[in-house]
């Protein structure tokens, strides 16, 4: 197959990562030439491993860059050369720690320096995965639809990862306006991602809400939902903001239709899969005044993406994780 995209190079921070690694492939599928950043190179032959399983055997169009988010080593060097940056890479622990700057410092300074280096070398566009995070968690107005005109406010009491990503975009966006000097930036503010985990590279969502569930951890239905979105179209969403020309200083939800709260979920699987639910507790049905709605208005007309359903998302998340 001849490429188009042989000559545009794009760096995908974090390629480690359940997102960062599926970025990476449809990066790679579509023809592009890929960097990836790792914490440390020995990690190299999981994401190998993960892009064999999604059907790569030429690897002569990627290469690695040990780079951490703690540290301005080597950022110079994963992004000279680049088109664009597309920044995925931070902290997603399953568990908050003690110490909220744990998250919010590499995942802020992480950011700045991922933007400082893009500006540096010429860069044409930045993509950052913030999350809902950033989004939906200062606003309590009943039948409230979030947009991406909503803001967490990260002076007020969060849980450390919600307010690491909001902080961590705030910062974004300042060091555009204020130091940019022409680097454009857009984000993608992702709600729970799901969808098929790639050479058994998991996530804390997928850890919490899929095994979580199944494997029968969880005994009570956490007071809130999510919304779902499949980890294939968030990658896709990824590439578009990339490269849709008004996309540029926009930010975007990525969500599929409805939420969920995690009864829901296990009554999916209960129905679907129920070769996999010998271990799930029985769970309780939340209240309506527990579902928080947001809208994916955006991303479809702007963008004119078109994300899987939240019940593909989930159902891939569980055959992935129960396969072995
Ligand atoms: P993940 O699998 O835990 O990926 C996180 C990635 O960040 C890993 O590659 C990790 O590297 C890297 N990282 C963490 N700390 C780092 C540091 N100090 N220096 C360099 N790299 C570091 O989680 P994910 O779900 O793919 O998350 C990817 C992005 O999506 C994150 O920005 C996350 O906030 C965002 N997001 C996720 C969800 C979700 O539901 N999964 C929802 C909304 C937004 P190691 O492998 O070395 O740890």
């Amino acid at each position: 197959m001849e490429n188009v995209q042989t000559k545009t190079t794009v760096l995908v921070t974090g390629g480690t990562g359940f997102l960062g690694v599926h970025t990476v492939l449809q990066l790679l599928q579509q023809g592009y030439e890929v960097r990836t950043t790792l914490r440390s190179l020995t990690k190299k032959d999981s994401i190998i491993k993960a892009l064999e399983e999604g059907g790569i055997t030429d690897f002569s169009h990627l290469s690695f860059f040990e780079a951490d988010l703690t540290s301005d080593n080597n950022w110079d060097q994963a992004v000279k050369g680049c088109d664009y940056v597309l920044h995925v890479a931070s902290p997603f622990p399953a568990q908050d720690p003690k110490d909220e700057n744990e998250l919010i410092i590499p995942a802020r300074d992480g950011a700045l320096r991922v933007l400082k280096a893009s500006r540096d070398a010429g860069v044409k566009r930045v993509v950052l995965t913030s999350s809902f995070a950033a989004v939906g968690y200062s606003i309590n107005i009943e039948n409230h639809i979030f947009t991406e005109k909503d803001w967490t406010d990260a002076n007020t009491e969060l849980p450390a990862y919600i307010k690491s990503k909001t902080v961590a975009e705030k910062s974004a966006w300042e060091f555009i306006e204020k130091e940019g000097n022409g680097l454009e930036l857009s984000v993608i503010n992702p709600v729970g991602i799901f969808g098929p985990a790639l050479g058994g590279i998991t996530s804390a969502s997928l850890d919490i809400a899929v095994s979580g569930i199944l494997n029968g951890n969880l005994d009570t239905t956490p007071p809130f939902t999510m919304g779902v979105v499949d980890v294939r179209d968030v990658a896709d969403i990824h590439i578009k903001a990339m490269l849709h020309p008004d996309a540029s200083g926009e930010r975007f939800i990525a969500t599929a239709e409805g939420v969920m709260s995690f009864y829901d979920v296990a009554e999916l699987f209960k129905k679907e899969r129920p070769q996999y639910t010998s271990d799930m507790k029985n769970l309780e049905p939340i209240g309506k005044e527990f579902y928080k709605e947001m809208s994916n208005e955006k991303a479809k007309s702007v963008l004119h993406w078109n994300p899987r359903s939240r019940e593909e998302a989930l159902l891939a998340s569980a055959d992935s994780v129960m396969k072995d």
